[in-house]
This record gives structure tokens, C-alpha cells and sequence, in this order.
């Protein structure tokens, strides 16, 4: 049975003109604003699924009625797309993101973790120094010097772009082009990182100037800021009023601080902007958590009368000393957290339920609104999370709901409004076939996903799993975006990741291909080369393993070190009561449930086949710790036990693995050496009965320092 179409509008041969001729003129208006969205404010509202039905049905309304044909259509731009090519840049110290705090007791939380891990006696006191999060984009700002050499984006944190040229035409009252040489302490390399934004004066008035020129205008100040900077012709940035907030170093060769305060003071001696205190208070200091949660009411009672978006306050351990101890957890630093203004919330009409299949098959129920303006964002999609949600919620198709954003998480509905629903109307019926591919979608026990079966067949999974795996964390192929593997996957061009790396025989087809030329192709295809060798961790990301991150492949990487290991171990692992499936569950981050998902990926065969014909297209790199410092204790496996005293047991792991040691736990004859505190108990007998060695905390201390 050929699959339900999901699409409810009248075929396009009953419209009469009159109706087709405003359902076009809406399509193309929708199309316009979803590629501003997509290439402009890289903030796209729907999927590439969506943005294609879109076009399909324009097109077919414009081949049914040819008087309707515009020629300003964005049918006639198949795709043609702005390049987006900034040169990469690396960062020496990786570019972070925080980690969220939305109630107070988050906040609480925050003050005691921190406090655990320094292991502070009450007396000891702890400043965090709290500042407004400023809604902008993120940017690293190099001297060498004291003199400005480059400018570069967040990216994915390790990799951003060289937005250098950009970033020079921004008003040196904001980003000094010369650090006075006559200022004393400036580092010879020196990395100020901090924020871009545009104030809303200026966006306002930027959004005037565009309408006036018939040109596109922009949701909010963030994502003018953000289209302004990364633009491939700085001579537009010039024309853009953007301002700069400096909150922190990057690389810098010499210390110049003892506090973040002192950071502060520093950048605001050479000539930048900091971010503003609510008035009356040391420079945002507090001692302890309520401290912190007055500060916060205070932001957010000022909020309204700044002139620049926040949508937050940011609190850092002020002392750097501590920040370093505190070092950081996957992709946010232990020593700072963002406590989040309460979410935005606003009143529509949901017009559809539809379901979306991602990249593991789940069924996904996403309500498609009437656009609204959430907070200065216009939201016309909203996720309903599951099917259990959904039926908890008792949310309906024509139900009126209310829909909160929340900083940039993905809009969510948070409840129907029964009371104004119209009689008659139905409950949801959530299918029991997959969208895409038809094929049975089933709830395993426990589960609270519903999965379409169709494995490899189903095109919306495979077509998801090459977009992750070309996405930015993963391979990231500069130009092999979503839409472009949408319409290689159309043309079979591609069907399994390896196929990506064998595209260079339809060059001479793709060169031929409207909107595309001899560069673009030329382009696209050394941009595929240069990603034929890529890092382990990297690459098992890439795979797209069900609960499998960033974070994860990481640790699974550290641990396993190459590719021919990692995979020996994942068949070993399908004996359960082995010693490979031991090791596994030991590593940070996998639990039995993530464990059991890696054999079940592994246990199939297409799967292992996929990897296979992988390998033989690519050079799968070791392992290397970008943050591991190569010591004595690299690539060493140790198993803390007993009480420590200098350091708390989180620390010294945190401590050992920053090394590039594996830290286990418990004690096998894989063990290098066992770190036996006070009060050492089994571990530690364990270790001698198999003849491990034994150190100290203090013989620990001193290799590590080594
Ligand atoms: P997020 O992207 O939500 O993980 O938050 C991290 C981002 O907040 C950083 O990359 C910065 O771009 C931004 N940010 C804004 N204001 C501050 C601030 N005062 N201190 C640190 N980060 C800030
Ligand atoms: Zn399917």
C-alpha cells in the first residue's frame, strides 16, 4: 500500500484560479521568508522535507496554471544558492557553550557542586561574578601584537569562520584595531572573546531601511547580527550597526588576571565594552547562591530598559584559579552557568498535526501553527514531543494553544485551549504507519518513541542519518547541505554515507546541473576530499547511533582509541556476560541503556556493512585528546579508590582524564595503576591479588605533575 499522504490541502486540479492564484502568491511569500531563514539567519523554522512540499506544490500550481507563472518565482532559482564560504579557522582554546539553569534551585545546585568539587569548608568563602547574557553571536577576536590579525566566529566550538574582514569594519570604539603598545601588560598573542550584537534602536531602525529598499527585514536583533557579520562581502557589514561586548580570553601568551573581575577591568582598560551591572553592587560579585538570585531579579527588572537583548544572566566562578580546578564537562565549563529569563509565551491556532521521521526512525508529532510572534520570534511550527504528550495534553487539530520559547530551544506547545474548540472537533489519531515509507511503526515496551521498522527503506531515515552525518559536528562537508542531499538522494545519487565519497563520478553531471558550474562542483568535491581523513570520535558521531553524541563518542573514542579496536570491541560486546560489554558500561556516559544501543547498531548487519565500505573510502584517525597535555599518565587506565584528601574524587577524575588517562571503575588486570586514599577497601586488595600498582595520592600527584 503506497503511503498516506501527509499533505491535506485539495489536489491542485480542483483549485479554481481565483484560489490558486492567493495560494501561490502565500507559497511563494513562504518560500522567500524560509530562505532568508535558511541562508540568511541560519535559523530554519522547518524541516528540508517541508521546505521541499512547499516548492512542489508551487510548482504544480504554476504548471496548472501558467498564467500564475511569476518570473520573480522561487521556482525559477532551483539551486541557486548565496556560497557560504568563510575560511575555517581553529581555535586554540576551544569555544564553549554553558550549560542552563532555569529555576532557582538549579542555581543552588550550581553554588553546591561547585563547592563539592573544590571541596570549600564552609568558611572558605566562593565569589561568582554574574553577568547579563547577551543575546548576540559569539566572536574571537586575535592581537598579535597588540595589533588585531584575526576575527573568527564559535562554530562548533573547536572550528568557527574567519570573519576577519567583517569584523574590521565594525567602529574601532567597539573592537580597537590597536591595542595601545603604551599600555602596559598586553600579551603578545592575546584572544578577547565576547559577544557582537546590535542594539534595538538599531535594529529597528536597520529593519526601517530595509523595508524601504524592498530588501528582506530581520526577526529579531540577534539574527541581524548574526546576517550582518557573516556576510561574504564585508562592504555590507560596514552598512550594519554592530557593537561588541568583551567577557573573556581566549589564548593569551602571559597571565594577566587573577579573577574574572580583573578580566573585566583589563578589557575595559584597553579600550572595549563589558557587559553593564545592575547598579549598586561590587561589579556583580556575590558570595553565595541567594546573592546570586537577588542579582538575577535585578537583571531582570532592568531588562526592559536596556537597549540590547539579554535572555539571561551568567554566573562565573570568579577566581581563575578555581576555574582552571573546575576545568569543564563535555561542551560547558564546570565554573559558569546560564541562568535563563523565564520562557516567552504566546496564543495561536494549531492548523495541522503533522509526523515527522527522523534520522533513528522515530515519529515525531509537530504542530504547524498560525505563525505568531514569540518574543520577537516568528514561530509558525512547534514540537509535540510524543505520542503520550500528545494525548496527555489532549491536543487537537483547530485546538487554539499556547506556544513558549524558550532561549533557543525549538518551540514547544504547552497546552490546548479546550474551551475555545470548536464542537464537533476529534482527538488526535496517531498513526501506526510510518509517513515516509508506510512501512509498520511499533512502541517497544517501555519506549516512549514510536518507530518506523523500515530500517534502510525508508527514505526519511536514510535521507536524515546523511544529513547528520555530513552536519557540522560530524563530517562537516562545507557545501553538502541538507537541501543538496535531499535532491542527490532524489536522483540516487547517494544512498549510504560511503556513496558521498564516490560522488566525484557524476562530476561531468553535476557540472551540468542548473545553478551549479565547474567551481561549485570543483568545490564541493575537494571539500569531500579533505574530509577522507577524519578523527575517531568524530567519525562513531557520525555514524548516528541511537543516543550517541558528541559527548559520548568522544569518551567511546578516548577509550578505544582506533577504529580496528572499537569495532573488535563492539562484536566482542554481543556477548553480554563478556568482559568487552564490562568494559563498555564502565565508560563515562554509557549506561546499559546507550550500551545496549551501540551492540544493537553494531549487531546489524547493514550496518556493519555501511562501516565497512566506509573504511574503505577513508583514513580513520587515532585518537588524540585535544585537551590532553601528553604526560606520564596518558592512554594509562587508573581506578581511584578510597577517601582523598587534597582533591575530591570528581576532581582528580576530571584531573586524570584532562591528562588523557582512562579512568575506570574498578580494578582488572587492563588496570595501570590503582590511587589508594584513605580507607582503601576492596579495589585496593583487589589490585595487589593481581599484582597492579599502587600509588598513593601523593605518588599520583607527582606523576601527574611529570
Ligand atoms: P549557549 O550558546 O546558550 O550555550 O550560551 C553560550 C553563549 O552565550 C556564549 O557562546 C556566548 O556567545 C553567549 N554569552 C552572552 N553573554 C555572555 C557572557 N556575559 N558571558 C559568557 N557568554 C556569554
Ligand atoms: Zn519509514
Amino acid at each position: 500500500m503506497p503511503p498516506k499522504k501527509k499533505n491535506q490541502l485539495p489536489p491542485v486540479a480542483e483549485l479554481n484560479i481565483l484560489e490558486a492564484e492567493a495560494e501561490a502568491a502565500h507559497l511563494r511569500r513562504e518560500i522567500k521568508r524560509h530562505d532568508i531563514l535558511y541562508h540568511q539567519k541560519d535559523a530554519p523554522e522547518i524541516s528540508d522535507a517541508a521546505y521541499d512540499s512547499l516548492r512542489k506544490r508551487l510548482e504544480s500550481i504554476e504548471s496548472a496554471f501558467p498564467a500564475l507563472a511569476a518570473k520573480d518565482s522561487p521556482t525559477h532559482k532551483v539551486g541557486a544558492k548565496p556560497a557560504r564560504e568563510f575560511a575555517k579557522v581553529r581555535h586554540a582554546v576551544p569555544m564553549l557553550s554553558l550549560s542552563n539553569a532555569f529555576s532557582e534551585e538549579d542555581v543552588t545546585d550550581f553554588v553546591d557542586r561547585v563547592r563539592k568539587f573544590l571541596r570549600l569548608s564552609d568558611n572558605e568563602k566562593l565569589e561568582i561574578l554574574a553577568e547579563p547574557k547577551i543575546d548576540g553571536l559569539s566572536c574571537a577576536l586575535r592581537y598579535e601584537n597588540g595589533i588585531l590579525r584575526q576575527a573568527a566566529t564559535r562554530g562548533d566550538g573547536e572550528e568557527g569562520e574567519d570573519v576577519t574582514e567583517n569584523v574590521k569594519k565594525i567602529p574601532s570604539r567597539y573592537i580597537p584595531r590597536h591595542l595601545s603598545l603604551s599600555m602596559r601588560g598586553i600579551p603578545d598573542t592575546l584572544e578577547v572573546r565576547g559577544e557582537i550584537y546590535m542594539t534595538r534602536r538599531d535594529f529597528d531602525h536597520l529593519n526601517r531601511m530595509q523595508l524601504e529598499k524592498g530588501e528582506k527585514t530581520f526577526a529579531n536583533p540577534r539574527n541581524a547580527a548574526a546576517g550582518s557579520l557573516r556576510q561574504l562581502d564585508p562592504s555590507i557589514t560596514a552598512q550594519r550597526p554592530l557593537r561588541f561586548y568583551g567577557y573573556a580570553l581566549g589564548e593569551h601568551s602571559e597571565p594577566i588576571a587573577n579573577t574574572q573581575e580583573e578580566i573585566r577591568q583589563r578589557l575595559q582598560s584597553w579600550g572595549f565594552l563589558v557587559p553593564e551591572h545592575p547598579t549598586g553592587r561590587r561589579a556583580g560579585v556575590a558570595m553565595d547562591a541567594q546573592e546570586l538570585l537577588e542579582m538575577y531579579k535585578l537583571f531582570y527588572e532592568e531588562r526592559p530598559k536596556l537597549d540590547y537583548d539579554i535572555d539571561g544572566v551568567v554566573y562565573k566562578v570568579n577566581d581563575l584559579e578555581y576555574q582552571r580546578r573546575l576545568g569543564f564537562i563535555s561542551r560547558s565549563p564546570r565554573w559558569a552557568i546560564a541562568h535563563k529569563f523565564p520562557a516567552e509565551q504566546a496564543e495561536t491556532i494549531l492548523r495541522k498535526i503533522t509526523v515527522q521521521v527522523g534520522r533513528t526512525g522515530t515519529l515525531t508529532p509537530v504542530a504547524e501553527l498560525e505563525p505568531i510572534n514569540v518574543g520577537g520570534v516568528i514561530v509558525s511550527r512547534a514540537t509535540l514531543h510524543n505520542e503520550d504528550e500528545l494525548q496527555r495534553k489532549d491536543i487537537r487539530e483547530g485546538d487554539y494553544v499556547i506556544i513558549q520559547r524558550a532561549g533557543d530551544v525549538i518551540p514547544q506547545v504547552v497546552k490546548s485551549l479546550p474551551e475555545k474548540r470548536a464542537r464537533g472537533s476529534k482527538p488526535f489519531v496517531f498513526p501506526d504507519r510510518c509517513p515516509e515509507c508506510g512501512s509498520l511503526a511499533v512502541r517497544e515496551e517501555g519506549e516512549v518513541a514510536r518507530r518506523c521498522t523500515g530500517g534502510l527503506i525508508c527514505p526519511a531515515q536514510a535521507v536524515e542519518r546523511l544529513k547528520h552525518f555530513s552536519s557540522r559536528a560530524a563530517f562537516d562537508i562545507e557545501g553538502l547541505g541538507d537541501k543538496i542531499i535531499q535532491s542527490f538522494w532524489d536522483e540516487k545519487m547517494l544512498q549510504t554515507p560511503a556513496d558521498i565519497f564516490r560522488l566525484e563520478k557524476y562530476a561531468q553531471a553535476l557540472k551540468e546541473r542548473e545553478g551549479w558550474g565547474e567551481l561549485s562542483v570543483r568545490n564541493l568535491l575537494a571539500a569531500i576530499e579533505q574530509r577522507r581523513t577524519i578523527s575517531l570520535d568524530r567519525f562513531i558521531y557520525a555514524l548516528g547511533i541511537r543516543q550517541v553524541g558528541q559527548a559520548t563518542a568522544k569518551k567511546l573514542a578516548q577509550h578505544y582509541g582506533s577504529i580496528g579496536h572499537f569495532l573488535d570491541q563492539m562484536k566482542e560486546c554481543r556477548n553480554r556476560d563478556g568482559q568487552a560489554f564490562q568494559t563498555l558500561l564502565e565508560i563515562d556516559d554509557v549506561g546499559p541503556s546507550v550500551a545496549e544501543d551501540l551492540v544493537d547498531f553494531f549487531s546489524e548487519a547493514r550496518n556493519r556493512e555501511a562501516v565497512k565500505d566506509l573504511r574503505g573510502e577513508l583514513t580513520i584517525e587515532d585518537y588524540i585528546s585535544v585537551q590532553a597535555r601528553a604526560s606520564a599518565v596518558t592512554g594509562k587506565t587508573v581506578v581511584f579508590t578510597g577517601k582523598l584528601v587534597t582533591m575530591s574524587r570528581e576532581e582528580a577524575k576530571a584531573q586524570a582524564e584532562s591528562l588523557g588517562a582512562n579512568v575506570a571503575g574498578s580494578v582488572s588486570k587492563n588496570t595501570d595503576y590503582v590511587i589508594a586514599g584513605e580507607d582503601a577497601g576492596s579495589k585496593l586488595k583487589k589490585a595487589v591479588d593481581l599484582g597492579v600498582k599502587v600509588l598513593s595520592e601523593k605518588e599520583w600527584q607527582e606523576l601527574a605533575k611529570g
